[in-house]
């Protein structure tokens, strides 16, 4: 019964370099990674996260400066270049 033990000392870097791809991928919410559903007319997939309240914003990334940054209550993460933690180390300030 102590299996958990192995679970928490899989190597972390090959798990983040899919998370990654995921993230990027438009079809996941890059902030919690849950797969986005699509929108009335299967068009478009849908611009908010039902399992994290995230949606995408016009705020710009700290890592790519691209706008593509999805935010929600507690953090965000940049569906450009997969960047993910808090509001602050994600998203640029306003310029000065
Ligand atoms: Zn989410
Ligand atoms: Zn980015």
């Amino acid at each position: 019964m102590q299996r958990f033990d192995d679970e928490v000392s899989e190597p972390f870097t090959e798990r983040r370099t899919s998370d990654n791809t995921r993230r990027r991928s438009g079809k996941r919410c890059p902030v919690c990674l849950t797969a986005l559903g699509k929108n009335k007319r299967r068009t478009k997939q849908l611009g908010f996260c039902k399992q994290c309240q995230a949606h995408p914003t016009q705020k710009r990334c700290r890592g790519c400066a691209q706008p593509m940054v999805w935010e929600n209550k507690h953090g965000a993460a940049c569906q450009g270049c997969a960047l993910v933690g808090t509001k602050s180390a994600v998203i640029q300030g306003p310029p000065a």
